[in-house]
C-alpha cells in the first residue's frame, strides 16, 4: 500500500505561498474573535498564531468576555482595512456565530460564510474554500489521483469537510455519495466505493471489512486513544486491502494548516 504522505503535499503549498508574499503590497494580519472558553480552542489559537509568526502574518486575539464585548469586537475588525483576515473561534452562540455572513467573502479567510459557500457551490475561482476539505483536493492532485468517473463516498456531513468537499469532487467529475449517522446501508456504499474519505470523528472506524480490494482512503479524523493522535481508518487493518491511504499523525492535518496561511496570503493581495 502506498502511504499519500502530507510532507511533500505541503512543501509544493509552501511554495506557492512565498511566491504569493512576493507580491504582496500590504501586511497581512488575521484577526481571531471569539468568547473566552476552555482550554481546547486556546491550544489551536496557540498553532495558528505560531503559524502566522513563522510565515510574517500580523495576528489579533479578540476574546470577549461576553457577546456583547463579542459583537463589539466584530464591528471594530469588520471594517478595519488593516485586518485583511477574520476568522471566529468556535463555540459560539449562534447571534454570534452567524455574523461571519456579515463579512466580505475576501476577510472570511476560513471560507465559511454564505458568499464563499454560494462561490464554491457555482464553481467560481475566487472562493475561497474550507481549508481541511481543499486539503483532501490537494493530496489527490499532488498525487496525480484521477477521479474522473470514480465512485467517492465522503463519510461526514459537517460545513467544513463533507459539504464543501461534494463540490470540489464534483468540479473534478467524480460520482459522489455523502454518508452520514442515518445512512442506513453505510457497507453497501463503502464497499462499491473507489475512493473514500473518512470525516466522522471516530477513532479507526473504517477496517478492511467495509472496503473493497485497492481502494483509495483519505482520513481526515484526528482522534485520540490512549493519548495517542489516530484517524477514523484502522490503518492496522486496511493496510494489505487498500491501494493507497492518508496517515494521521502526518496527512491532511498538515495541508489544513498551510492552506489556511494560503488563504490569508491571498486574501491579503485581493484587499
Ligand atoms: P462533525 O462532528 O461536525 O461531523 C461529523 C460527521 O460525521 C457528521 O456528519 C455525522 O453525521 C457523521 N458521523 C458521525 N458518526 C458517524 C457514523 N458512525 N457513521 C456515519 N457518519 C457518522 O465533525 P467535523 O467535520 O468537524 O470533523 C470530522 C473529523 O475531522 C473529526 O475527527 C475532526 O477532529 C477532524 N478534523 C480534522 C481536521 C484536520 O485538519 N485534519 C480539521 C477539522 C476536523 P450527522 O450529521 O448525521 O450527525
Amino acid at each position: 500500500m502506498i502511504i499519500l504522505e502530507g510532507k511533500p503535499v505541503t512543501e509544493k503549498i509552501i511554495e506557492r505561498i512565498t511566491e504569493k508574499q512576493a507580491k504582496l503590497t500590504k501586511q497581512p494580519c488575521l484577526a481571531v474573535l471569539g468568547i473566552k472558553g476552555d482550554d481546547a480552542s486556546n491550544v489551536y489559537i496557540g498553532r495558528i498564531e505560531k503559524n502566522c509568526a513563522k510565515y510574517n502574518i500580523d495576528f489579533k486575539l479578540l476574546m470577549a468576555k461576553d457577546e456583547t464585548e463579542f459583537k463589539n469586537n466584530f464591528n471594530e475588525v469588520k471594517d478595519n482595512p488593516e485586518i485583511t483576515g477574520i476568522m471566529f473561534q468556535e463555540p459560539l452562540p449562534h447571534t454570534c456565530a452567524s455574523l461571519i455572513n456579515e463579512l466580505p467573502a475576501y476577510k472570511d479567510v476560513e471560507g465559511l460564510n454564505i458568499i464563499n459557500a454560494g462561490k464554491l457551490m457555482l464553481g467560481q475561482e475566487d472562493a475561497n474554500i474550507p481549508c481541511t476539505s481543499k486539503a483532501v483536493i490537494e493530496v489527490l492532485d499532488y498525487y496525480n489521483i484521477d477521479i474522473t468517473g470514480k465512485k467517492v463516498v465522503i463519510m461526514g456531513r459537517s460545513n467544513i469537510v463533507g459539504k464543501p468537499l461534494i463540490f470540489q469532487l464534483l468540479k473534478k467529475n467524480a460520482t459522489v455519495t455523502i454518508c452520514h449517522s442515518k445512512t442506513t446501508n453505510l457497507k453497501e456504499e463503502l464497499q462499491t466505493a473507489d475512493i473514500i474519505v473518512m470525516a466522522i470523528g471516530k477513532a479507526k472506524f473504517l477496517t478492511k471489512d467495509y472496503i473493497k480490494e485497492n481502494a483509495i482512503l483519505i482520513d481526515v479524523g484526528i482522534n485520540f486513544e490512549d493519548g495517542k493522535m489516530v484517524g477514523d481508518i484502522d490503518f492496522e487493518s486496511i493496510q494489505d486491502k487498500a491501494s493507497m491511504c492518508t496517515p494521521v499523525p502526518g496527512g491532511i492535518g498538515p495541508i489544513t494548516n498551510v492552506l489556511l496561511i494560503e488563504n490569508i496570503i491571498t486574501n491579503a493581495l485581493r484587499d
